[in-house]
């Protein structure tokens, strides 16, 4: 029998410059697991194979991650789905049984909230505006409306209102919308009196980009976090750190969505001196 190494990996498309591999390698050789994380890089006419192929026993692989654009594409590959990803409707964590049966998790909505915790950001009561409706909005918003620390509102800006109303109402037939609120123009976000705002949008990846809310103000109590982490300082971020507002780029929720995913495929808890090693590949990669 040819001899492998069990393999993990990230499904998409594109996916090369993706910072998992470093993640979850650094992970297995702190643990000395003789495993791999690769890169899946699939176009869309690839992945009713590679999901029938996974199935297969003798198949290397036991767990994977998905990324843009099929976070909701693979829903239909799996067999079942944890309570947070079916509420969610989209899956960034698949888990493959010895089996061959494949569960579907979704650690992007926790990965943020862990992180929003650990920088001591309470969202019982709170104020929310995210900017974009695309799919880490999805779950971020999800896992606003569940958490039991129950914002008072949250409010959502998408360049596209039309994109924005379908995600409320999407998310709405499987749990309790009413605590947001799509709003048609950023005057309405009504930022002086946001206690977080977050931009879901990829507006700021790019050196060029603008900010997208230069000429408003935010409060000094606010927390902006910016889900983009590459570059470690959005316009909009420092925009935000100009006017006294507490800062984050999203390598934090890059990070937990990353151990809870790995959590999820070992079924153990990493402890610190893995996690560490997960967060300083992270640095380097970006580094890099
Ligand atoms: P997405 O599905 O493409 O969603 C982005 C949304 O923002 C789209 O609805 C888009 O509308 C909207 N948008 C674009 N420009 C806008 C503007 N000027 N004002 C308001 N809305 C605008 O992308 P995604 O997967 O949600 O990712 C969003 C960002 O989060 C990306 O930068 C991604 O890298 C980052 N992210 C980070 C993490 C992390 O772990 N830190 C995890 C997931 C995602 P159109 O479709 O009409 O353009």
């Amino acid at each position: 029998m040819e001899q492998y190494k069990s393999t993990y990996g990230l499904v998409g498309y594109p996916v090369q410059h993706s910072l998992s591999p470093l993640m979850h390698n650094a992970a297995f050789q702190e643990l000395g697991v003789d495993a791999v994380y690769k890169l899946f890089p699939l176009q869309e006419g690839e992945l009713e194979p590679f999901f029938s192929d996974l199935k297969k026993d003798g198949s290397p692989i036991f767990g994977l991650n998905v990324t843009v654009p099929y976070k909701e594409k693979v829903l239909v590959y799996m067999d079942s789905l944890s309570p947070f990803a079916e509420k969610v409707g989209a899956v960034n964590t698949v888990v493959v049984s010895a089996k061959r049966q494949l569960t579907g998790h979704n650690t992007d909505g926790p990965g943020f909230l862990t992180h929003l915790t650990e920088l001591g950001f309470n969202t019982a009561g709170k104020r929310v505006s995210i900017l974009g409706a695309g799919g880490a909005a999805r779950a971020i918003v999800t896992v606003l409306c569940l958490v039991p620390e129950r914002p008072e509102a949250v409010l959502i800006y998408d360049i596209d209102h039309h994109k924005a109303e379908a995600l409320v109402q999407d998310l709405g037939q499987r749990f309790d919308t009413r605590l947001i609120k799509v709003v048609h123009s950023l005057d309405d976000l009504n930022l002086e009196i946001s206690d977080l705002l977050i931009n879901a949008t990829p507006i700021g990846m790019k050196i060029s980009d603008p900010c997208l809310l230069e000429g408003f103000q935010v409060s000094r109590d606010m927390l902006v976090y910016d889900l983009i982490y590459n570059p470690a300082e959005t316009r909009l971020l420092k925009w935000a750190k100009e006017q006294g507002a507490k800062t984050s780029n999203g390598l934090g929720m890059l990070f937990y969505q990353g151990v809870l995913a790995f959590q999820h495929w070992a079924d153990v808890q990493l402890d610190k001196a893995v996690k560490d090693k997960m967060w300083a590949s992270l640095k380097t990669g970006l580094k890099s």
